[in-house]
Order: structure tokens, then C-alpha cells, then sequence
């Protein structure tokens, strides 16, 4: 039988623990400010951004709520977070993604500044990840770390997998595997007899972004499966990129879609914002 890894429950604890930290923060006076920015209203976006600010409240940090029109230039952009980059009150910077197409993405994640970048998706705190110092790491991936910790799976010295190379999730994902002792390989769209390898897995992560592309077929009896991939099926239910009911009986542990890796990434975008102000603030 295997055992469901609940995301849910896991990102829930992982905010009490954070709430408590922020509460002891606030009696030394420190308080942490979240600025978050959309442009345009697109509606997946109001959606994160609305369960952003939502988390902010729940564990008392504060949020600055920006919320551009559609038009924007990246002019306008680049100014307004040059002036919360200046700003004191302000800890970090989320810059909602995808932006409209006048405005480089890159540029505008490359003017935020790196300690107030709680995405993680600077290149100097990617360049930090790589070689092992201090720096905020893309939350996705952090929090699937705590995902297996959380449910007892041990990562040191295991055949790790990764699908997908994503600058956001692929990436960090192995780097983070790496920097807990995995044999990490990585595989992507122009990988070669991928089952081959992903055979080999004593932890496979997907991140493919193509609904129920991984079935049983590609998963060796008894690996943990982390899916993080999340599509809206034309029948309106949600699903991943592993199709859960074919792998899910030959793993050891699964992530569902939803309730798996989803719930994470916002508790790791607080756990982020926490860390402005008090290194590793739960275990
Ligand atoms: P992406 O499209 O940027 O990257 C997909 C990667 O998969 C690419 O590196 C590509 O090389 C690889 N790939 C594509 N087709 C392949 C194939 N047939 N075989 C092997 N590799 C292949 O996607 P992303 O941003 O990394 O996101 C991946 C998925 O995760 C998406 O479904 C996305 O919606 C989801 N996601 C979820 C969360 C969350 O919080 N749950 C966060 C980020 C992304």
C-alpha cells in the first residue's frame, strides 16, 4: 500500500510553525512587509495573488497589495520596484508571473533586489543555490524538500530524478537534491529512452508540464513520485503531470493533484519572507 504525501496538511504546519516564529519576531519588534504586484487581470494570477495575500494575513506578516493595468510599460514597472527595492518598511518583492507581453520578464526579475527577492528567481540567489551559500531558493522546489522530509523519505545517497529543466522548478530541484546528498540526474524534452532512467528512480520528481504524461510504465515498484505539475482536465477536475491511478499503486509515496506540491509553494513563499528577517525560521 502506499502512503499519500498530504501537501495539505504538511503546508499547514509549516504556516502554524511560521505564525508562532512571526509572533515571537513581532514582540522584538521586527515586522516583515510582503509587497506583491500583478499587472493586468488575468485571472489565474488574481486567483495566486488573492491566496498570497490571504497566507500574508493568516500568519501576520503584512502585504502591499500593486495592482497595475494591463498596459503598463516595463518603464513603469521597473520604476515602481526600484522604489519598494528602496523602501525599508518593504521585505520582499513578488512580481506575479506571467507579465503582459511588453515587458521582459527577465529585466523586471533581474531589477528586483536579490535580498528582497522571496521568489527566488534572481540570478544571484540562483547563483547562491549552486554553489551552496546563503540565498532565497524558488519556493516549488523548497517545498517539496519539506515534503519528503516531512514524510520521513530519506533523500542522501538515493537515485533522484528530475523531468524538466524549468528555471523555476527543474532547475532548483535538482540543484536543492543535489545539495542533500542525491545522485541526481536530470531529464527534459530532448532526453533519450527517458523510462530507461527514470527506472532508476528511488525518488522521481516531475515537472513536465503535460497532463498524465507519467504512468506506471515509467516508474520503478516502490519509488516516492512527486508530481508537480497542475492542468485543468476538460471535465473540469484538476490533474497532474503522473497519471495518479495507474502510478500511484506501484510507489511507496505519492503527491495527489490537488492537495501535493500546490499548497507548498505558498507556505514556502512565507517561510521566504520569514527568512528576511531570521535565518532558517522552522527546521
Ligand atoms: P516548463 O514548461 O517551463 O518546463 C517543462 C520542462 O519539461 C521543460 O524543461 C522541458 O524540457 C520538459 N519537457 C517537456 N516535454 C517533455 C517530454 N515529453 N519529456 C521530457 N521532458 C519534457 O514548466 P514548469 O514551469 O517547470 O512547470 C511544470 C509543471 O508544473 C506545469 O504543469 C506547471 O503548471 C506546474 N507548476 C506547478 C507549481 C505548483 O506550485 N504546484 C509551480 C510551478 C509549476
Amino acid at each position: 500500500m502506499y502512503q499519500i504525501i498530504d501537501g495539505k496538511k504538511i503546508s499547514q504546519e509549516i504556516k502554524e510553525e511560521l505564525k508562532e516564529k512571526v509572533a515571537v519576531l513581532k514582540e522584538q519588534g521586527k515586522t516583515i512587509c510582503l509587497a506583491v504586484i500583478q499587472v493586468g487581470n488575468d485571472p489565474a494570477s488574481s486567483v495566486y495573488v488573492g491566496n498570497k495575500k490571504k497566507a500574508c494575513a493568516y500568519i501576520g506578516i503584512e502585504s502591499q497589495s500593486y495592482e497595475l493595468p494591463e498596459e503598463t510599460t516595463q518603464q513603469e514597472l521597473l520604476e515602481l520596484v526600484q522604489r519598494l527595492n528602496a523602501d525599508d518598511k518593504v521585505n520582499g518583492i513578488l512580481v506575479q508571473l506571467p507579465l503582459p507581453k511588453q515587458i521582459d520578464e527577465g529585466k523586471v526579475i533581474q531589477t528586483i533586489a536579490p535580498e528582497k527577492d522571496v521568489d527566488g528567481f534572481h540570478e544571484k540567489n540562483v547563483g547562491a543555490l549552486c554553489v551552496g551559500s546563503k540565498g532565497y531558493v524558488s519556493c516549488t522546489p523548497l517545498g517539496i524538500i519539506q515534503l519528503l522530509k516531512r514524510s520521513g523519505v530519506e533523500i542522501a545517497g538515493k537515485n533522484c530524478v528530475v523531468i524538466g529543466r524549468s528555471n523555476i522548478v527543474g532547475k532548483p530541484m535538482a540543484l536543492l537534491l543535489l545539495r542533500e546528498n542525491g545522485t541526481v540526474t536530470v531529464c527534459h524534452s530532448r532526453t533519450q529512452n527517458m523510462k530507461e532512467i527514470t527506472k532508476q528512480a528511488d525518488i522521481l520528481v516531475v515537472a513536465v508540464g503535460k497532463p498524465k504524461l507519467i504512468d506506471d510504465t515509467y516508474i520503478k515498484e516502490g519509488a516516492v513520485v512527486i508530481d508537480v505539475g497542475i492542468h485543468r482536465g476538460a471535465d473540469n477536475k484538476l490533474c497532474g503531470d503522473v497519471d495518479f491511478e495507474k502510478a500511484a499503486p506501484h510507489t511507496s509515496a505519492i503527491t495527489p493533484v490537488p492537495g501535493g506540491v500546490g499548497p507548498m509553494t505558498i507556505a514556502m513563499l512565507m517561510y521566504n519572507c520569514v527568512s528576511s528577517v531570521s535565518e532558517n525560521p522552522v527546521p
